[in-house]
């Protein structure tokens, strides 16, 4: 969900950024004039920017959740990320061995 709004608004921007790159290139072209003047490029930028700004926010959030989202193995208990089974479990294995 974050990174679909994050790409989804990086990719508007990148499309916004083109075409006043290309007015400043190309400042007689009529098409691109006519493109500027709209007032819809306006709630563009604005739409884009902010599914830009909540895909970052989305993403710069989702780390902590992973945190939590880690489950031991063997019997699913919350744990640390980079362990894979509890402490219980893993006692229990030690006796096993
Ligand atoms: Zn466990």
């Amino acid at each position: 969900m974050g990174n679909m709004l994050f790409t989804l608004g990086a990719l508007s921007l990148l499309l916004l950024a083109l075409v006043y790159l290309l007015g400043i290139f190309y400042p007689e072209n009529e098409y691109l004039i006519k493109l500027k003047e709209q007032e819809s490029i306006n709630i563009f930028l604005l739409t884009s920017l902010a599914s830009f700004g909540l895909g970052l926010l989305i993403r710069i959030l989702s780390p902590v959740k992973k945190v939590f989202k880690n489950k031991c193995k063997r019997c699913g208990a919350k744990i640390p990320e980079g362990d894979i089974y509890c402490s219980t479990c893993l006692r229990d294995l030690k006796d096993l061995y």
